[in-house]
């Protein structure tokens, strides 16, 4: 049975991972400290091949027994997030991704990088393919998730040069799906929220800043066949349907039928004007693609929402 830690296992995407590696018959050990992550997302996994340990991998890290893969999420992943925690953000990137290496050196496990489409910054090539090197604000307020993660992409290639670690890097696009926090400051909690209260949902700047959603179920598979392939360089994963902030704020509003309205808020330092996968490469090497339309992922987050928020106000 193959065995595999998955760091950040208690977050939004680490949680629907582990559930895919236990159906996909992997043994998994979850590594979290609950910072931005919670055991709720685990709640209803009920498998014996499944662990959880609460542990800052920032700290040395080592596991009993063999190991087959290293899936290495942990990080705060949010804008909001990371700009409340820079330094904690900074140590997961680099610490916490030199620790998961070392233990994915030591056990001859396969490594994974989650890093993120933030590696390309404020974009002047679009779509995004994996040959652009980005246009990364180091001192910006987004410096602190961009870089740690920019970092994490050299030290694992590092890892792959001079060690011969068998390593695998994902470029993370925009995903959304159940288990986000709803108040994690992106841009589908914060919608969906604002939409069932009937408020109006505020679009930052003119709203015409674009970005590319891709469903949860669609992103962790192609993780999944990521860490199976023998594909060293970065793989971009995400979809590439495309639409302006703005343009998302109105379908929102429509599918949820709210008449509140839009409200427009500052936009944020840094943040992209353009964000979109060219995902051909994932499409080649790893016969990927997402399957999951806007409007489905949206209908399916938006029930989970609606639950999700009763239960909150039950509990408070
Ligand atoms: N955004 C917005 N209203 C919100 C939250 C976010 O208009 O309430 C915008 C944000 O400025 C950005 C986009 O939505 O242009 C996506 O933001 P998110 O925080 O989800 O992640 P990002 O793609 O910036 O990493």
């Amino acid at each position: 049975m193959p065995r595999s830690i998955v760091t950040g296992g208690a977050g939004f995407i680490g949680s629907h991972l582990c559930e895919h590696l236990l159906a996909n018959g992997h043994e998994v050990i979850c590594i979290d400290n609950l910072l931005t992550g919670t055991t709720d997302n685990l709640a209803q996994i009920k498998s014996d091949r499944f662990t959880f340990l609460k542990y800052n991998v920032t700290n040395y890290l080592f596991i009993n027994g063999e190991l087959d893969y290293v899936f290495h999420l942990a990080s705060p992943a949010s804008p909001v997030d990371y700009l409340e925690l820079p330094i904690q953000t900074m140590k997961v990137g680099a610490l916490g991704t030199l620790n998961a290496l070392g233990l994915a050196k030591a056990k001859n496990a396969t490594f994974l990088l989650a890093s993120t489409s933030e590696v390309y910054g404020d974009p002047e090539h679009h779509p995004q393919e994996e040959t652009y090197w980005g246009n990364v604000n180091p001192i910006g307020p987004r410096g602190v998730y961009d870089e740690a993660k920019r970092f994490a992409e050299a030290l694992t290639m590092a890892y792959s040069r001079y060690h011969g670690v068998k390593t695998r890097i994902a470029r993370i696009f925009n995903t959304f799906g159940p288990r986000m926090r709803l108040k994690d400051g992106r841009v589908v909690p914060n919608f969906m929220c604002q939409a069932l209260a009937k408020k109006p949902l505020t679009v930052y700047g003119d709203g015409s800043q674009t970005r590319s959603f891709c469903y949860v179920s669609d992103l962790v598979e192609g993780l999944y066949k990521l860490m199976m392939s023998s594909e060293l360089d970065p793989t971009n994963i995400g979809n590439p349907s495309e639409m302006s902030i703005l343009e998302f704020a109105k379908r929102i509003n429509q599918l949820t039928g709210n008449s509140a309205g839009i409200v427009f808020e500052e936009l944020p330092i840094d943040d992209p004007k353009y964000r979109r996968p060219n995902i051909g490469k994932a499409k080649r090497v790893l016969n990927w693609e997402p399957k999951i339309a806007l409007a489905e992922g949206l209908e399916r987050t938006l029930e989970w929402f609606k639950i999700e928020i009763a239960r909150t106000a039950q509990s408070e």
